[in-house]
């Protein structure tokens, strides 16, 4: 009978040692969910970068050698792809290379080129859309970066907003606000998309700060930091 009573002593305390460490494991787990919530969103947001135009259309254009659109627009979005990635941020490039996205046989290459933009921003189902542009203006001390923003659609006034008041608070050379555009980029899609000048190539001063690696970082972190304020 003791002999008895002690075996089921030992199940007992075997039992509740299992308790315990099922508690254990249990509680462990509610202890890692934190980091995985807090990763999960960053992970599942997606932002079409679209450097703008390429092939033959060449863009705007500086006075100083490989100052054009069809180059800088990409080096920029490449730039600003990076710092997305290493946030967590999934990018989709509408173009990669310094060719333009128009089918070769294309009668219209133009309309093309933008309905191959538009398609890739439908098929990503992206959170956001920033085109990258520079620009130009005859008057030569015409200066400054300014976001364009689709004024039917509110997430895309906001988004330029926040970008707009980091050029400010961030870069030698910002437009006062940012402004509404009426650009396909920006009504193609329902996506909140905004279109970035990043500086006017027809203003020596400035081509020469967008034309260093320097200033493309400082602009491109500032755009991001705008957007990622936006995010919340
Ligand atoms: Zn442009």
């Amino acid at each position: 009978m003791k002999k008895l009573k002690n075996l089921k002593f030992v199940v007992i305390k075997k039992n509740t040692i299992l308790l315990f460490i099922s508690l254990i494991i249990i509680l462990s787990c509610f202890a890692f969910l934190p980091t995985i919530i807090t990763a999960s969103p960053r992970n599942a947001l997606t932002i079409v970068i679209d450097a703008g135009h390429g092939g033959i259309d060449a863009g705007c254009e500086g006075f100083l050698e490989g100052s054009n659109e069809r180059e800088l627009n990409l080096v920029y979005a490449q730039t600003l792809k990076k710092f997305f990635e290493d946030y967590g941020i999934n990018v989709v490039m509408t173009r990669t290379t310094t060719d333009g996205l128009y089918s070769a046989l294309a009668t219209n290459k133009k309309k093309d080129d933008m309905e191959k933009r538009r398609q890739i921003i439908e098929k990503s189902n992206a959170n956001i859309v920033i085109s990258l542009h520079m620009n130009a203006y005859p008057l030569s001390s015409v200066r400054g970066a300014q976001a364009f923003f689709n004024p039917e659609n509110e997430a895309s006034y906001n988004l330029a907003n926040s970008i707009q008041n980091e050029f400010i608070a961030n870069l030698p050379y910002a437009k006062k606000s940012a402004l509404k555009g009426d650009y396909y980029i920006l009504n193609c899609t329902n996506i909140p998309s905004v279109i970035i000048e990043c500086g006017y190539l027809s203003n020596s001063e400035e081509e020469l700060l967008l034309l260093s690696d320097e200033y493309r970082e400082k602009v491109c972190y500032t755009i991001f930091y705008g957007v990622v304020k936006f995010l919340g």
